[in-house]
């Protein structure tokens, strides 16, 4: 069995299959002089002082003192490098041609289509506050019409109160809302609401009506303002009855097939191991060439985890209007990094680091391989809609609950989330698919990760094997034929949309 993985022949490092002791010799030649934890970089080399240290090709960062071969490589022991400028990138320089991508086992399925845009995966009654103050009062709302009026609709598959934390004692003026009001006028248009708007407002706050929504949606039919109603049994009847309109109509809606191309889903990654580099993200970047040559949408997000590997994206954009918008989003993020006093180096958490990450470039370069190999056709400021097909990078921040509601508002049918440490996240609007990079994880929460990728590490499966088994998983939770473990439990965060704005 392999006991460690080098990824590039330039590499000076492997990452451990498992736990190593010291003294084993996991290559010939090669002793470990220190134990070295599963996921954990081992030193192939003699690595002077200030010398490279290098995975996947590239410089992690440099070493601080000289680290003699078989040592563990821990993060305390590499310095950063600069990060890369994003200035006068070429663009174009690697475009992979569509007839090169995996062709897809399946080319239709089964969707609610719609009037414009994306079809839905599933067919929810989405009620959305434009102010958090009205939570309380959707959130027991929504427990009412589940009991008392879904049991007559069953072709509406559930209820979603949307309650994000926007909407009143926020600079509405600021100069970045425009972001989180993007994001609420978005998900009110999420395509499995089926075009069936319902709007619920307190009746002084500063989101208003028209900043989410046209003219000619904001009629009695569509919003409702606390204020207007006498007391509770009055607001919640009034709720109550508009439900009942909406779910009527939602209830008459019915799957069809439908080509991929009406298919829009998001790939993101959390609690990521130094396996997720190897496994979990490859694999899932290899069902994402499937659905781009199938003409589906795939979305790819995380800007701080995209930021060392830039010149990569850049490479793959199908325009220099695609690089320039990537430019500007990597800038945009550098100066609100800047402006908070850190940089893309804060992104690291603990668990990371104990999975052997070292630091953000280590993690990024496990991170971009979501994205598979398809050229990069768009770029969408945070909560904007894609207005093409393929291969799309989405900038959000890589906070797993903000890049879900963010995605969300793009509007994805569902999400394949990529993780190494475990997570139980969850989304209400769409459903989340949860691919582990270890087979150690998939047998410590064995019903709560939906696909391993571990067998990849061990040479038991291939990146094309768990790649397919993904794209067709990723297709029957789409037709809601299978649910995956999150919506089995009902484990959905709250809709955390990113609000960089001033809070008055
Ligand atoms: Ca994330």
């Amino acid at each position: 069995m392999t006991t460690v993985i080098r990824i590039k022949e330039t590499d000076n490092v492997a990452v451990a299959v498992r736990d190593i002791a010291a003294g084993e010799q996991p290559l010939p030649g090669l002793t470990a002089l220190d134990p070295i934890p599963q996921a954990h970089k081992i030193a192939l080399t003699d690595i002077p002082a200030g010398g490279e240290i290098i995975r996947y090709g590239v410089v992690l960062g440099y070493a601080k003192d000289r680290i003699p071969a078989g040592s563990w490589i821990n993060e305390h022991m590499l310095t950063l490098p600069q990060s890369p400028s994003v200035d006068d990138m070429p663009w174009g320089t690697n475009l992979v041609r569509t007839e090169d991508l995996p062709d897809p086992p399946r080319t239709t399925w089964m969707g609610y289509r719609n009037k414009t845009g994306p079809a839905g995966t599933r067919n929810l009654l989405g009620i959305v506050t434009t102010v958090q103050c009205a939570a309380g009062v959707l959130k027991a709302a929504a427990e009412r019409i589940r009991a008392e009026l879904l049991p007559k609709y069953p072709n509406v598959d559930g209820v979603v109160a949307v309650t994000h934390p926007y909407g009143c004692g926020v600079a509405i003026k600021a100069r970045e809302a425009h972001i989180p009001i993007r994001a609420v006028a978005n998900v009110i248009r999420h395509p499995n609401f089926g075009g069936e708007v319902m709007v619920v407002g307190l009746g002084c706050e500063k989101l208003t009506y028209d900043m989410v929504l046209p003219p000619e949606d904001i009629t009695p039919d569509n919003v409702l303002t606390l204020q207007d109603y006498a007391g509770h049994d009055a607001m919640m009847e009034a709720i109550l009855a508009m439900a009942d309109r909406k779910l009527q109509k939602l209830n008459e809606r019915v799957r069809e097939e439908l080509p991929l191309s009406e298919l829009l889903i998001g790939m993101q990654c959390g609690g990521s191991d130094a396996f997720s580099g190897i496994t979990a993200n490859p694999s899932a970047g290899y069902a994402a060439d499937m659905l781009v040559k199938g003409g589906a949408t795939v979305l790819f997000s995380e800007v701080t985890e995209v930021r060392d590997g830039v010149h990569m994206l850049a490479a793959r954009c199908t325009g220099p209007e695609v690089r320039d918008k990537l430019a500007a989003e990597m800038r945009w993020y550098d100066a609100y990094l800047d402006a908070g006093g850190v940089d893309r180096d804060a992104n690291p958490t603990p668990g990371n680091k104990k999975g052997g990450l070292a630091n953000i470039v280590e993690k990024a370069m496990g991170s971009i391989a979501k994205s598979g190999t398809s050229p990069i056709v768009e770029v969408l400021s945070p909560a904007e809609k894609p207005t093409r097909h393929g291969l799309i990078f989405a900038a959000t921040p890589a906070s797993d609950i903000v890049c879900g509601p963010s995605q969300v508002a793009s509007g994805i049918g569902l999400q394949v989330f990529m993780t190494g440490r475990g997570t139980p996240y969850g989304l209400d609007i769409a459903p989340v698919i949860k691919v582990c990079s270890r087979s150690e994880m998939k047998e410590h929460w064995f019903d709560m990760i939906d696909i391993s990728a571990g067998a990849v590490a061990t040479g038991e499966k291939t990146i094309a094997d768990v790649g397919t088994e993904i794209f067709n998983f990723i297709l029957d939770v789409a037709e809601g034929v299978k649910q995956p473990y999150s919506d089995q439990y009902g484990f959905h965060n709250d809709m955390c949309i990113f609000n960089p704005a001033p809070i008055t």
